[in-house]
């Protein structure tokens, strides 16, 4: 079985500062079609983002969606989302003492701190806009009241577009990584088999946990940094940087995750 497994935001989805190639999510569709390739999309996004990605890029529908920073996943069939509730329960098993409504009551209060729209939280994710200015003094406030208390991991990042300051606790077992590991374990396919592609922040833990990681050629200078640094540590790593001047295509977000595919014969070219 091939599984490609992709983010989505500056992955496969040219919404970034580079040149996108024209076609190239065209030609995405249609070599996983042809491939018959096993479709994971892995992102931040809630169902309603990640579906109006789908509209607006014209991407395909996945076979499964990693959706909400790994909290969630949803299987697409017959033009229906399904919850997957076996991860619900793995979550629960996993991380017993997890508790958003806990964690919501604790940092109430906390001054900077705003809880953000619901649509964006979820049972297994609690999240906030931080005052980014004073970040570090709101930061220290929350580990006080929550650091090692309810089997979770805090993750704090910057939204340079935004300026705003965004926050969100989760069960410690359900990240994009163990998200990931879940299915490829479900499905019956080895790590090595499974091929991740990513360009950012989060997709560093994914990118270094044994799976085939591809970064597209517009990756943040930090993840390189992150992933070279793991390489050096682990050369059992696979790893492939996209460069481009592949078949006409630059490296830059879908192109780039058709490169490491093609690298990693997933896709291959029939004579
Ligand atoms: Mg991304």
């Amino acid at each position: 079985m091939k599984i490609l497994a992709t983010d989505l935001d500056r992955t496969l989805l040219p919404n970034g500062s580079w040149p996108p190639d024209p076609g190239a999510i065209d030609l995405f569709n249609e070599l996983t079609e042809m491939h018959d390739v096993l479709v994971v999309y892995v992102t931040g996004r809630n169902l309603e983002l990640a579906e109006n990605a789908i509209n607006e890029y014209g991407i395909r529908y996945p076979h499964v969606l990693i959706g909400d920073v790994g909290t969630s996943i949803r299987k697409y069939e017959q033009g229906e989302w399904s919850s997957h509730n076996g991860w619900d329960a793995h979550v629960k098993q996993s991380s017993p003492r997890w508790d958003a409504d806990a964690v919501r009551s604790v940092v109430a209060g906390i001054d900077g701190l705003t809880e953000q729209e619901r649509e964006h939280c979820g049972p297994f994710k609690q999240s906030y806009y931080v005052d980014h200015d004073r970040n570090e003094v709101i930061l220290k406030a929350v580990d006080e009241r929550v650091k090692g208390k309810f089997d979770e991991v805090i993750v704090y990042s910057f939204d340079s577009q935004s300026g705003k300051g965004l926050l969100d606790f989760l069960p410690h077992s359900a990240t994009k990584q163990t998200a990931l590991e879940y299915i490829a374990d479900e499905l019956g396919a080895n790590k090595a088999d499974v091929v991740f592609c990513g360009d950012s922040g989060n997709d560093v833990f994914p990118l270094t946990a044994g799976f085939s990681g591809v970064l597209v050629r517009n990756a943040d200078d930090q993840l390189v940094a992150n992933v070279k640094q793991s390489f050096d540590a682990n050369p059992e790593l696979r790893v492939y940087f996209a460069k481009g001047d592949f078949k006409g295509l630059s490296g830059y977000y879908t192109s780039g995750v058709i490169e490491g595919a093609y690298h990693y014969g997933i896709f291959y070219d029939a004579d």
